[in-house]
């Protein structure tokens, strides 16, 4: 007999169920109950959905890394009662949190769908109801009783993306997001098309195995011409940082200034990884394709290739969790876990 797959719907936050606070006049996460008030559509939907809120619902740019536990976690203990998921969260960090989720994860055999939308649930324009309800109908998509996707996705705006590709980049526009370097997985029209090939493939004999420590003493540093030495000094020399990513230009370039590079081999020197990722939208880094980058692939930069910073941040976090020698980090960076990066 046919059953109907069950989604569990964890709410963390963001304007998908935000109201107006009327003193301020500012949007404020409200509670979960009410949003779910506004969706009797849910209801129709062919599957049995349940659901979950974060006891307190919170806008995404408070994000942190206890929270991507708390939300690892209601997976994690909902893992084997549900047959796939959806996360409801604010679009201004969804990448980041998507990307990590997708880490914590090894040998996801189940659908982890983030959705928001870019007006509250409750206005009259809102992007909200098609986001979730096409999102919970992507997670109970089956065949032969398994979950179709078996991997982080995020939907919006009609395209399912792989989430550790993504990047918030309209902060206005119903299509808030792009995956520049890799190609959507599920397209929504009068049909929901599906890119079989495109999707991750999940190997069901391995034991999924949930990963929850993330070190964030990290710091981004991107680029910019006229960037500062006793700047950049003051900040590689905290004893805090135990990773740093550079954003580039271009396919992986920077200064060639001999001040840049001996920060560079220095801090290398003391066991930091340092990860090379482009400033730009698509494309990847290529270390030695021009002068400007053959000195860091010398001194032993690590090539983020064309993994989205968002991922950059999620995955150095995870790997310095891992507590490895940097010759072993620097292998698995450059290896794709999740499909976060491509494999040349
Ligand atoms: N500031 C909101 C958030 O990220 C924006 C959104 O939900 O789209 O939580």
């Amino acid at each position: 007999m046919k059953t109907s797959p069950n989604i569990l719907l964890i709410y963390t936050g963001g304007t998908i169920g935000m109201v107006k606070n009327f003193e301020t006049g500012a949007l404020t996460a409200f509670d979960f109950d009410e949003l779910l008030l506004n969706i009797p559509e849910l209801k129709q939907l062919d599957c049995n959905i349940e659901t979950i809120s974060f006891q307190e619902p919170i806008d995404s740019s408070d994000m942190n890394v206890e929270r991507w536990k708390e939300l690892g976690n209601i997976i994690n203990t909902n893992y084997e009662n549900y047959d796939g998921f959806v996360v409801l969260h604010g679009s201004d960090t969804m990448s980041y949190t998507a990307s990590a989720v997708s880490f914590m994860f090894e040998n996801l055999a189940k659908p982890v769908i983030f959705t928001g939308s870019q007006l509250p649930i409750g206005d009259l324009r809102t992007d909200a109801k098609e986001n979730l309800i096409t999102a919970v109908q992507i997670a109970a998509l089956q065949k032969k009783g398994k979950p179709i996707i078996t991997e982080v996705g995020l939907y919006f705006e009609y395209k399912l993306l792989r989430a550790n590709r993504t990047t918030k980049i309209n902060a206005e526009h119903f299509k808030a997001f792009q995956s520049l370097n890799y190609p959507t997985l599920v397209e929504s029209g009068v049909h929901l098309k599906v890119n079989t090939s495109f999707l991750h493939t999940a190997n069901r004999r391995k034991k999924m195995v949930y990963h929850t420590h993330f070190d964030n003493n990290i710091v981004i540093i991107k680029m910019f011409p006229g960037i500062n030495e006793e700047i950049l000094k003051s900040i590689f020399s905290s004893e805090a940082i135990k990773g740093i990513i550079i954003e580039t230009y271009g396919s992986g370039n920077t200064t060639t200034k001999k001040w840049f590079l001996n920060i560079i081999s220095d801090a290398i020197r003391k066991g930091i990884p340092i990860i090379n990722v482009t400033q730009c939208a698509g494309g990847s880094v290529e270390m030695g394709k021009y002068d400007t980058s053959i000195a860091l692939k010398k001194a032993g930069v690590i090539s983020g290739k064309d993994i989205t910073t968002e991922a950059a941040v999620a995955k150095l976090m995870y790997l310095l969790g891992e507590k490895l020698p940097l010759k072993v980090l620097k292998t698995i960076y450059e290896t794709s876990l999740r499909g976060e990066m491509s494999e040349n």
